[in-house]
This record gives C-alpha cells, sequence and structure tokens, in this order.
C-alpha cells in the first residue's frame, strides 16, 4: 500500500488550497506519519540496549526535517561535507554523526574531524594512516563479498566498491588501535529497498559474525553494529508493508544470543532513510497538456528533475488524482514532464481517471530519494518542499530552484590558463 490513508486524509481536503496558495509543482512531507514511523522504530528494537537510529540524510536532506529526526533521538548519517553541515546546523554534533565515505577525500577527513566531530566509518584498510587523527571511537564499513548475496537491488558485493574484506577486518582493527583509537564499531550495508525481512536478519547475522570473529582475534569489544538502511516501503499497491516488528523481535534475539555467547552485546544502530520518510512525502503537479498519438500522454508541470526514480530505475510510483480517484478509468495513459529526454515519465501506460488541463495529480512515495536526487539536465530545475505539520499548518521548507540559481555557476570571466611554449 502507497501513501496511507491517514496522510490522504490529512492533505486531500487542504491540497486545492495549499496548490492555489504555494503553486505546483511541489513535494509535501507528512510530519504525523514522519514521528509514527519513528516511533515505530523505537518500539521495534526497544528489547535492544544501544539502539539509535541515524536517519540517512541523503534521502531527505532538509534541515526542517533533520530537526524532527533530531527530536526523535535520532542521529544523523552522513556521506558528504553538505551532508554534514546541514546536519550539525541542527544542533547534532560528536557521536550523533556518523559519517560514512567511500573514496574519502582530505578535504573530507578534515571536516568530519571538524566542528564537534562525528564517528568516522572507514571504508577501507589505507585509509587509517590518512587519517589526520585517530578518534577515540572507530568504525569500519564491511563487505562480505562472496559470503553473502545482496539482494537485487543493491546487487553482488564482491563487485561493490565498499568496505573492507572479512580476511582485513582484524587487522584494521589492531591498526586503528595502534593508531590510538579505544572505541570500536562496526558497519555494512548489503541490500536497498528489501521488503522481505530475512535479507535483513541474514545482515544481522553476519554482522555479529564478524564482530565474534574479530572479538576472538583481537580482544576488542564493540559498542554497536550498525547495519545501514535498506528496509523497503511499499511502492505498489499489491505490496504488504515492511513486518518492522518481526524484524525487531527476531534481531533482539540474535543480540540475546550473542551476548551469552560474548558475554557481552553491542548496540544497534540503522540507517534507515527510505523506511523514515519515503511513504510520508508526495509529488504534487498540475495537468497542462494532454496530446494523442500512437499513446495518449498526460504532460504535468514537474518533470525528472523534481524524481529522478521512474527514468532512472524504472520504479513505479503510484498516482492519484484527488476528486477523480473512483470515477471510470482510462487505459491507458503515459504522465510525462516536458524534458528532452524520453524517459522523462512518472507513469508509463498506467490506468487512470479521464485527466484534463488543471486536475491536480499526486505522485506518492517521493519522501526518500526523490527531491534530493533530482537534477539539473535541460535547465530544468527542482521544485520546491512543503512540511504539512502535525498541528495542520503548512510551511514551504525549501523555495523552487530559479534560473539566477542556475546560472549562478557560470555568471564568471573565464579563467584561462595559456601555457607557455
Ligand atoms: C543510502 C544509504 C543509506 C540509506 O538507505 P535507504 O535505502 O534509504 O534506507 C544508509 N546508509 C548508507 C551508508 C547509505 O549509503
Amino acid at each position: 500500500m502507497p501513501m496511507s490513508e491517514a496522510f490522504q486524509n490529512r492533505l486531500f481536503p487542504i491540497l486545492s488550497s495549499v496548490a492555489g496558495h504555494f503553486g505546483t509543482p511541489f513535494h509535501i512531507y507528512d510530519e504525523t506519519g514522519i514521528r509514527e514511523t519513528g516511533q515505530m522504530m523505537i518500539a521495534a528494537f526497544s528489547g535492544i540496549k544501544g539502539f539509535r537510529e541515524y536517519f540517512a540524510v541523503k534521502a531527505l536532506p532538509n534541515p526542517t526535517i533533520l530537526g524532527i529526526m533530531k527530536d526523535m533521538g535520532f542521529g544523523f548519517d552522513c556521506s558528504s561535507v553538505a551532508e554534514l553541515i546541514i546536519s550539525r546546523g541542527t544542533g547534532a554534533g560528536g557521536e550523533d554523526i556518523m559519517f560514512t565515505s567511500n573514496n574519502t577525500s582530505a578535504e573530507e577527513f578534515l571536516s568530519a574531524a571538524g566542528d564537534g566531530g562525528c564517528i568516522l566509518n572507514l571504508d577501507d584498510i589505507t585509509l587509517i594512516p590518512k587519517v589526520p587523527e585517530m578518534p577515540e571511537l572507530i568504525c569500519f564499513r564491511y563487505n562480505p563479498g562472496p559470503r553473502c548475496r545482496g539482494n537485487a537491488i543493491i546487487g553482488n558485493p564482491e563487485e561493490s566498491k565498499y568496505g573492507i574484506t572479512f580476511e582485513q577486518a582484524p587487522d584494521a582493527y589492531r591498526q586503528a588501535r595502534e593508531r590510538g583509537a579505544k572505541r570500536f564499531g562496526l558497519h555494512t550495508m548489503v541490500v536497498s529497498n528489501e521488503l522481505n525481512h530475512a535479507y535483513h536478519i541474514q545482515t544481522a547475522r553476519m554482522v555479529l559474525e564478524l564482530a565474534e570473529a574479530v572479538t576472538e582475534k583481537t580482544g576488542i569489544e564493540f559498542e554497536f553494529v550498525n547495519m545501514g538502511g535498506g528496509i523497503g516501503i511499499p511502492y505498489r499497491p499489491e505490496e504488504k508493508p515492511f513486518d518492522l516488528f518481526a524484524e525487531g523481535a527476531e534481531i533482539t534475539e540474535l543480540f540475546r544470543q550473542f551476548k551469552e555467547r560474548n558475554s557481552y552485546a553491542p548496540g544497534l544502530y540503522l540507517e534507515s532513510g527510505r523506511y523514515m520518510t519515503g511513504p510520508h512525502g508526495v509529488l504534487v503537479t498540475t495537468a497542462i497538456n494532454r496530446k494523442n498519438i500512437y499513446r495518449t500522454y498526460i504532460g504535468v508541470d514537474a518533470c525528472m528533475s523534481a524524481l529522478m526514480r521512474p527514468g532512472m530505475y524504472g520504479a513505479y510510483h503510484h498516482i492519484s488524482v484527488p476528486g477523480k480517484d473512483s470515477e471510470p478509468k482510462m487505459c491507458c495513459a503515459d504522465v510525462v514532464g516536458a524534458l528532452c529526454e524520453n524517459n522523462d515519465k512518472f507513469a508509463v501506460q498506467r490506468e487512470l481517471p479521464d485527466i484534463a488541463d488543471r486536475d491536480i495529480l499526486v505522485i506518492h512515495d517521493t519522501g526518500a530519494h526523490g527531491h534530493a536526487m533530482g537534477f539539473n539536465y535541460n535547465g530544468r530545475l527542482r521544485p520546491k518542499e512543503l512540511l504539512l505539520r502535525t498541528d495542520g499548518s503548512v510551511s514551504l521548507i525549501r523555495r523552487e530552484e530559479t534560473v539566477s540559481d542556475y546560472l549562478a555557476t557560470l555568471t564568471f570571466a573565464p579563467d584561462t590558463l595559456r601555457i607557455e611554449k
């Protein structure tokens, strides 16, 4: 089930006023839904001491949204300097932030260490001497390679550029300890948008096995293991929601068994992005054209600059037409943006109500990896972001891009290098 009925009941009655006031297109996020999912997360893992969600900032890097996460006690998973800056802007710092980078630059190490620091998650053993000052708490990202098969979306870990191998792990922790680290964490992420919780149980088992092996070889006790993100959401109406409580119960049991064998247990961190905000956002757009050629095309005022997933992954996003959803459907139409790129389609051969110009379309499940993934190809601009607050008010939390934003990097005289012959 995509966008919940409760969110629809909060949004649809006020939608035309919101669209009238702010103008389309826009993404709008549902504070109530985000908070409910956050509370569920806390409840599902309440049996594990030291559980914490580190919201994956890349899914929805908006300071107002991060403020809600912080209010729920969550930390932030960052992987770039800009994400560190936005997260620190909420007042988060130190162990509220996990910095997981790949192919890390000197600039990123400096930024990670500065301004209150963060938990550094190293991606490779060769990075140990490149860390300017080894922090007290250090983490490594683990890539299980042939020991595990990732799901279809994230692909085969053996071909993935992330992390250290099973064999390298004990040495990595020893070297970090020699450079001064005293506290330790272990990170992995091997699935993405996975609705089957068996995959996540397998990840927990795998990361606990490695923690145990490293403890045995080095005497290090882990403060936490971090399973990354990857919890899926149902984009299609026929898909069932992820069973978070079943996952929580099974993982809690694995931690209990770990403690029995090792006389300690690490805490558990998750870095959910999609699961936290995905279903709690929608893209609202207005139909502006309808053409009939070999197919029927509904042209809307948003394009793939606002939502890349359909064009990039062929992803399905459910579409509602409030006020017309109970009318007979036409079969079928493509819903398209204005880009000079034929994959600029929000829906392909979809059964939809009979859509006319000025109808408002609601594209579901754009709360994660939606606006954030947008781009400016073709000079197309990203839309604004709104927040439907728990008190029923609606705030503009990011304005739309303007042509002068687009031109900002172009307005300088060319800096020309002439090589002397
Ligand atoms: C992308 C990413 C996440 C979030 O993934 P979701 O699928 O949105 O849950 C978490 N951690 C890391 C390291 C990531 O790269």
